[in-house]
C-alpha cells in the first residue's frame, strides 16, 4: 500500500527516467528518501558514456554506504522507476538499505522490450526478491508503470 508521499517520490523517479532518456541514457531514475521523508540523493541512468554499470540504484547504494550509518540506511526507502536489476539489488542488499518501491517491474520491462523487438539482456531480469532477502519490496503501480512503458517506447522508436 502506498501513500501520497510514495506517489510523489515515484513520480520523481519517473521524471528522472525521462531526463535520463533526454540526455542520451536509458530511461531509469531513482530517489533515496530518509525515514523522516527527506530526499537524500537521486540519480538517473548514465550508461550513455559506455559504462553499463552506471545505474541509479547502484549510485544510491554507493552514496548510502559513504554518507549514512547502518541504522539510517536500514530505515531509508529507495523509489525507482524500474525494479532493480540483479547487480543493483545485490548492491542494495550489501549496503543494508531498506524498503524498495518501484513503478514498473522487471517482468513488465521484459514484456515491453520483447514487444519492441529489443534483444534480451545478458543479465537476467530477476525479481529483487530472488536476489536479496529481508527487504520490503512494493510495486508495480499501474499509473506509473504506464509512464515508464511510454519512455521505453520512446527510447526504442526512431
Ligand atoms: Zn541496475
Amino acid at each position: 500500500m502506498i501513500h501520497d508521499t510514495d506517489r510523489k517520490h515515484l513520480q520523481r523517479s519517473v521524471d528522472l527516467a525521462s531526463e535520463a532518456l533526454d540526455s542520451g541514457n536509458e530511461p531509469f531514475g531513482s530517489v533515496l528518501v530518509s525515514s523522516k521523508g527527506h530526499v537524500l540523493f537521486e540519480d538517473h541512468n548514465r550508461i550513455g558514456g559506455g559504462d553499463h554499470t552506471q545505474h541509479p540504484e547502484f549510485a544510491i547504494a554507493r552514496w548510502a554506504a559513504n554518507n549514512m550509518d547502518a541504522k539510517d540506511r536500514a530505515t531509508a526507502t529507495v523509489y525507482t522507476s524500474g525494479e532493480h536489476c540483479p547487480m543493483c539489488a545485490a548492491a542494495h542488499g550489501w549496503v543494508g538499505l531498506g524498503r524498495i518501491v518501484y513503478a514498473s517491474s522487471a517482468a513488465q520491462m521484459t514484456e515491453w522490450l520483447a514487444e519492441l523487438g529489443v534483444p534480451t539482456f545478458r543479465v537476467r531480469p530477476l525479481p529483487i526478491s530472488e536476489v536479496i532477502s529481508g527487504t520490503i519490496v512494493e510495486g508495480p503501480f499501474e499509473e506509473f508503470a504506464m509512464q515508464v512503458r511510454a519512455l521505453h517506447i520512446r527510447s526504442h522508436s526512431g
